[in-house]
């Protein structure tokens, strides 16, 4: 069976055709599709039909419109990153989304994360302390009409408490704990990601909440930019 095919097709199911004009970039994503998710276990479809639907390219400078979908993290304004491919689509999986959820998401940056959340589950929220930042991927979640998704500058850190509990958390920045208002703000069965560690190198942990115990599971090394604020790096 040609396995990458089948599951192209799969994947491009459930995708509204709003126009015959083939995307130039939608190649290109199919590619990074089957050759960096698929081949390195990521199996959620619903992800992958996140992956394959949201235009990265869109979510970088236009400089770098030609190697948005390589298989690195690039950097983006204000001396942030937006993470790999594989790293978005591994975090993302690892929460488990069914589609009903309401996630927040910390460390917006250039919206890509945000994003291929809100193509998954219901409701996003998304923290991002840099002003510029946030006001860049505002503009893209209603360029592309992704109306699910509510932002707002502060430090995340201390969570979103007003729109708690969250099913699902992420958190795309690197700190030496897991703030508590976060684990706080995690809801009964709730799963949550975060790279902690030092500065220069983090491990992925996966939290999740089962009646008001927390179990921690150490993942995969990672290296993240700087979550900084009350319960993070100094600023
Ligand atoms: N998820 C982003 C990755 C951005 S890099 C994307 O898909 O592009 C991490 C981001 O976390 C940076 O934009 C940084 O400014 C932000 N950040 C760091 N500390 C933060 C904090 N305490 N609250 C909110 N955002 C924070």
């Amino acid at each position: 069976m040609n396995r990458g095919k089948l599951i192209g097709q799969v994947i491009t199911a459930g995708r509204k055709r709003v126009s015959r004009v083939s995307d130039h970039f939608e190649t290109i994503r199919e590619r990074m599709v089957n050759e960096q998710l698929l081949v390195r276990g990521i199996s959620d479809l619903k992800v992958l039909d996140a992956m394959q639907t949201v235009p990265r390219h869109l979510f970088v400078d236009d400089a770098m419109r030609n190697r948005a979908y390589g298989d690195h993290p690039l950097p983006i304004a204000a001396g942030q990153t937006i993470s790999q491919p594989f790293i978005v689509a591994f975090m993302t999986q690892l929460l488990s989304l069914t589609g009903s959820e309401k996630v927040l998401e910390i460390g917006t940056g250039s919206g890509y994360q945000a994003a291929i959340l809100s193509r998954i589950v219901e409701q996003v929220y998304t923290v991002e302390r840099i002003n510029g930042l946030l006001a860049g991927a505002r503009k893209i979640f209603s360029e592309l009409g992704y109306y699910n998704i509510q932002a707002k500058l502060d430090d995340g850190t201390m969570g979103w408490p007003e729109n708690g509990p969250y099913d699902a958390i992420i958190v795309t920045a690197g700190g030496h704990k897991i703030p508590p208002p976060l684990i706080e703000q995690l809801a009964d069965n709730g799963r949550l990601i975060m790279p902690v560690g030092d500065q220069h190198l983090q491990v992925l942990k996966l939290l999740i909440k089962t009646e008001g115990t927390v179990q921690i599971t150490d993942l995969d090394p990672v290296r993240f930019v700087d979550l900084i604020g009350e319960h993070g790096w100094p600023n």
